[in-house]
């Protein structure tokens, strides 16, 4: 019997977005992605909300970005791998500490501001708290990643590509691995360069799609995670899933099974 590992609602895609900085602009982004059904992951720096614009206030931070992520950014946005290993670790805490706060949900996800980091600095993050963090070199394998520490995005917005990208995402068919398409950018770059249109048009493509799970960078990351721990019998008929949340399965090329959380399923049934 073949048991392969699924996407939510036995899905083999997954889509998700990354934002950095926590501009002003990030408001006209997350109604394009709501609109089109789209998840994404923003990266803030707790210690420059409070300066104003260009920055969003504090106070809009829990109704806005409600449905997607809040992720760290460090508290300054410093150059990180120039900063000693205790300044590292107070920007990446006060950062957490702060964005709690305001979320009332944990903050465990991040990106590198400056796309700089190190091995101790990703050991350190890591060792904070830190589930994943995301690079600036993309990485155009549609893979999930494979050091969650150093996770690379699929493009950026502005990739002369995108829609090509999209096309060829939105076209895997029945695959061998689960696909993953990542973008990240900064909103207010479609202020910058007058190119709102680029990411109106790539989330119209995507969105609404039933073979794609939408989702923040944390339930990627929190879902492998499940599928991991599951405890499957000798013959490879039962599993057990130890986790809370479900996990899903597809058993010899067609039957979706829904393996909930702290239960033990027999899949030939
Ligand atoms: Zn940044």
């Amino acid at each position: 019997m073949n048991v392969y590992s699924c996407f939510p609602e036995g899905t083999a895609k997954a889509l998700t977005m990354s934002y950095d900085d926590g501009r002003l602009q990030d408001e006209r982004l997350v109604d394009i992605f709501n609109r089109n059904g789209i998840k994404g992951t923003f990266n803030l720096n707790y210690g420059l909300m409070e300066k104003g614009e260009p920055w969003l206030a504090r106070e809009r931070v829990r109704e806005l970005y409600q449905g997607h992520e809040v992720a760290t950014h460090c508290l300054t946005h410093p150059t990180i791998a120039r900063c000693s290993m205790v300044e590292a670790a107070y920007e990446i805490l006060e950062d957490r500490k702060g964005l709690e706060s305001l979320t009332g949900g944990l903050v465990r996800g991040h990106a590198y501001p400056n796309g700089s980091y190190s091995p101790e600095i990703k050991q350190l993050f890591h060792q904070l708290g830190i589930a994943y963090a995301r690079v600036g070199e993309p990485k155009g394998d549609y893979e999930l990643p494979e050091d969650s520490m150093e996770w690379h995005p699929t493009c950026h917005h502005n990739d002369p590509e995108l829609m090509e990208k999209a096309a060829r995402f939105a076209n895997f068919g029945t695959q061998k691995s689960l696909k993953l398409m990542y973008v990240w950018g900064h909103s207010y770059e479609f202020d910058d360069r007058d190119n709102w249109g680029v990411i109106e048009e790539f989330c119209r493509y995507m969105g609404g799609r039933q073979d794609i799970w939408y989702a923040t960078n944390i339930e990627i990351v929190d879902y492998m995670e499940a599928l991991n721990r599951l405890k499957f019998s000798g013959d490879n008929r039962m599993v057990y899933n130890p986790s809370a949340v479900s996990v899903w399965l597809q058993i010899d090329g067609k039957k979706i099974v829904e393996v909930k959380g702290g239960t033990t399923v027999n899949l030939t049934k």
